[in-house]
């Protein structure tokens, strides 16, 4: 099955400081991988195109975007934050909008059969991102501007959002909150950042907090209700929100995934979409701050996508 992969140099032009955990080289080391271990003959790349800012509309509103390109610097040696953890420097906002453009890319191209399912190798990540705010290293949704793009130009009925980052998608869940169009699945320690999720929220926001510690096969066990009901909501596209931040080897949190979970949850995910979408997934990077284990999460994520 066609893997296409979409990035672009420009998202490691954003870089928030040697010490900061969401780093340039967290994509160096997703390339490395792929390279090392032979899914480059396998996959497809594309270079992403930055995404128009009334796209960024769907999922935002309109003074949130507008304030976050007012803010923006253009000087290199200014830096501004835009909320209390993530820094704005002269390449940020152009990182942001190719990060954005490169899920709106992988739409076009899995809607219009240039290939089944795409993973897009991008940052900033955009989770907990909301419709009128920026957060925890975030600045726009990725993959909600996606979502409602697939709706609201592509003409879907039905999409589902999957997030497994380790941290709950609480942008994603502030956007899609009224939109029954989107069913979104959300896995996430808890009690941990950002403290929500357990919230009452509509039947089709499924969310599914995981104690400390949990353990690879207990944490399949917490999530096994999901497929069965994205079975009966029939997505008609299927996204993931690929935050690789449970890993075991990651510090940013403390469940314990190894890389045989990711491909696991990929090979759940993609019954679901043969079923449902021709196979077709768009996957999105989240959260993954251990480079080593990252690099190799994504690489099991991608191989399962490929088959
Ligand atoms: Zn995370």
């Amino acid at each position: 099955m066609t893997v296409t992969i979409i990035g672009s140099p420009k998202c490691n032009l954003h870089n928030m400081g040697d010490d900061h955990p969401e780093s340039p080289s967290r994509l160096h080391q997703i390339n490395d991988q792929v390279i090392a271990s032979g899914l480059e003959y396998v996959v497809h790349f594309a270079n992403a195109n930055p995404i128009n800012k009334d796209l960024l509309y769907l999922a935002h509103d309109k003074a949130f975007v507008d304030n976050v390109f007012d803010k923006a610097p253009t000087e290199d040696y200014e830096r501004v934050w835009i909320d209390e953890d993530t820094i704005f420097m002269s390449k940020s906002l152009n990182a942001a909008l190719h990060a954005a453009g490169a899920v709106r890319d992988a739409v076009d191209m899995v809607l219009s059969n240039d290939t089944q399912s795409a993973f897009c190798a991008v940052r900033p990540p955009g989770h907990h991102a909301g419709k009128s705010f920026s957060a925890g290293f975030c600045v726009f949704n990725n993959v909600a501007v996606g979502a409602k793009y697939a709706l609201d130009k592509c003409g879907l009925k039905r999409v589902a959002i999957i997030d497994f980052d380790v941290h709950h998608g609480d942008g994603t869940q502030d956007i899609v909150l009224d939109d029954e169009r989107i069913m979104f699945c959300s896995s996430f320690q808890h009690p941990f950042y950002p403290f929500c999720g357990d919230e009452e929220a509509r039947t089709d926001i499924v969310n599914v907090g995981i104690p400390a510690g949990t353990s690879g096969e207990e944490y399949r066990n917490l999530i096994s209700h999901w497929f069965k009901r994205l079975d009966e909501f029939k997505p008609e596209l299927i996204f993931i929100s690929a935050g690789f931040d449970a890993h075991a080897e990651d510090d940013m949190g403390y469940i314990r995934l190894v890389e045989a979970d990711y491909a696991w949850i990929t090979n759940e995910i993609k019954e679901i979409a043969a079923k449902h979408c021709d196979g077709k997934i768009v996957s999105v990077l989240e959260g993954g701050y251990a480079l080593s284990a990252l690099a190799r999460s994504v690489v099991a994520h991608v191989k399962a996508l490929s088959g």
